[in-house]
């Protein structure tokens, strides 16, 4: 059987779910890769099990990519982002012979209509662990005329070695460390044997297209301006994980917590739009010539903590509201509903950065005018927004709304993780009794004051 080739000859056997029933059509024309939250032409799983499937049946690959701009949080500065890299992805995709379809649609209905007037024997796509992705492609499931493969292109260890939602980095580690020596090595990009010749109809080009000027000419929000020094793409990405090998690696593991230096990687919203892959990451960061503990700590950060991020995402669908804590924060957070706050804030206030603590306004302009939040800050910053808020509810709603209106990374299952390990303790521990924040960890801007170099953070 045809797919059962796909999948025995490669090592993606735990990365795919068949999302309908349907027959693969060996009497079509292509196959197609509906490209989604993969966004790249290397190192990139699904991507290769499509060209796996294209060549065993002897056709040819189109990737399609449906453009759509009525998305939550949409801005000129995750669009202009986002076609940056695409730009990228779609000239290394047509280098290998593989023709990129673009076109402004909602991508569940234009993968439909694409399948049938290109006379797709199966689609191929990459797994998104959020729900409005999950649910665009149950509605492509339920109208694709051919079969729909799913394939989970974002973690290094696939997701489903696990089937159902860990309680923390201390029971999913173990699972992922197990498995790791098999999934931590360099699969080559699969090459497409038969070419397609394709006629651009009406794709939109986006080698004869500035990124920025498409993005401003999108339904989305103006305000929300491009960060600078912020250029989306796999090139940049890969300058980038150098920079940060040379530079900020043999210093990671001692000083990533301080906020007054800066020896992250900062790629992030590379990983968030799968412009690079982690794989290709951690690869490089494995090798490295730098300290041991630096190396660990990154790779704790880019496996176990965001496998953990996408766990939790893929097997819980609140994965943004209360009802994901559990009995113990529930319980914590209730008996101090009515905890007597420092100060109630706004949305609009908190928006501005007016509130009375300095660190945090200085936190809040970062992530408005640079799309990011220094990592240890960034806790701090989601913990304040407990304390002055009238409930944890509004809290996460309003943390979620800061952060994926304005960061470049945001809208992602890491977000959603640590939102929720901040405002209701999720994948941590109680810790010791405290106003407002119950048993929930407790962090300050007066106790990060203490412990790093701050005042070179809040220079403007
Ligand atoms: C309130 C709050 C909101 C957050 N929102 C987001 C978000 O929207 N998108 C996002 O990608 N991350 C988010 N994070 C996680 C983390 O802050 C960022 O991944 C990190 O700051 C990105 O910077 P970097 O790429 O330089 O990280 P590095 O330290 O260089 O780490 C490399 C990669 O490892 C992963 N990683 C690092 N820290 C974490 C973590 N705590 N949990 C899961 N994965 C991690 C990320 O993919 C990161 O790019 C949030 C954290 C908090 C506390």
């Amino acid at each position: 059987m045809i797919f059962g080739a796909i999948m025995d000859k490669n090592l993606y056997a735990k990365r795919v779910v068949e999302l309908n029933n349907l027959p693969v059509d060996e009497g079509g024309k292509c196959v197609i890769y509906w490209m989604q939250r993969s966004q790249r032409a290397t190192d990139n799983p699904a991507l290769n099990s499509a060209v796996n499937l294209a060549n065993d049946l002897g056709k040819p690959l189109l990737v399609y990519f449906g453009l759509f701009d009525v998305y939550p949080m949409a801005s000129v500065r995750v669009f202009k982002f986002m076609l940056e890299g695409l730009k990228e992805a779609s000239a290394a995709l047509i280098d290998k012979g593989i023709p990129f379809l673009m076109r402004r649609e909602m991508p569940p209905e234009g993968i439909v209509r694409a399948a049938i007037e290109f006379n797709a024997c199966a689609v191929v796509v990459d797994e998104d662990y959020l729900n409005i992705g999950r649910s665009w492609r149950k509605i492509a499931a339920d109208r694709l005329p051919v079969r729909l493969i799913q394939i989970d292109a974002e973690t290094i260890v696939p997701a489903r070695i696990t089937h159902k939602e860990e309680w923390g980095a201390y029971t999913i580690r173990p699972k992922i460390l197990k498995a790791l020596d098999q999934y931590m090595t360099d699969i080559p990009d699969s090459s497409i044997n038969h070419k397609l010749r394709l006629e651009p109809g009406n794709s939109i080009d986006l080698s004869t297209v500035d990124p920025l000027t498409l993005a401003n000419s999108l339904d989305v929000d103006q305000q929300v301006t491009p960060t600078p020094h912020s250029i989306g793409g796999l090139s940049e990405a890969l300058s980038r994980l150098e920079r940060f090998i040379r530079e900020g690696l043999p210093r990671y593991s001692d000083e990533k917590n301080d906020i007054g230096v800066s020896v992250s990687s900062n790629l992030s919203p590379y990983l968030h739009f799968g412009q690079i892959s982690s794989l290709r990451t951690a690869l490089a960061v494995q090798d490295a010539d730098a300290p041991g503990e630096s190396i660990d700590a990154f790779l704790e950060q880019i496996i176990v903590r965001r496998e953990l991020a996408i766990n939790f995402c893929l097997y819980n669908n609140r994965y943004d509201s209360l009802d994901a804590a559990s009995d113990w924060a529930r319980r914590t957070l209730d008996a101090h509903r009515t905890d007597e706050r420092p100060e109630l804030y706004l949305l609009e206030e908190l928006e501005s950065a007016q509130t009375y603590d300095q660190l945090w306004n200085a936190a809040q302009l970062e992530l408005v005018r640079f799309g990011r939040i220094h990592s240890y800050m960034r806790m701090v910053w989601a913990k304040n927004i407990l304390v002055w808020s009238p409930t944890p509810e509004e809290a996460l709603s309003q943390a979620i709304y800061l952060n994926d209106k304005y960061a470049l990374d945001g809208r992602d299952p890491n977000g959603y993780a640590n939102i929720a390990w901040c405002i209701f303790g999720k994948h941590d521990r109680p810790f010791a009794e405290r106003p407002i924040f119950g048993k929930i960890r407790c962090m300050t801007s007066e106790a990060t004051m203490r412990k790093t170099h701050w005042r070179n953070y809040i220079k403007p």
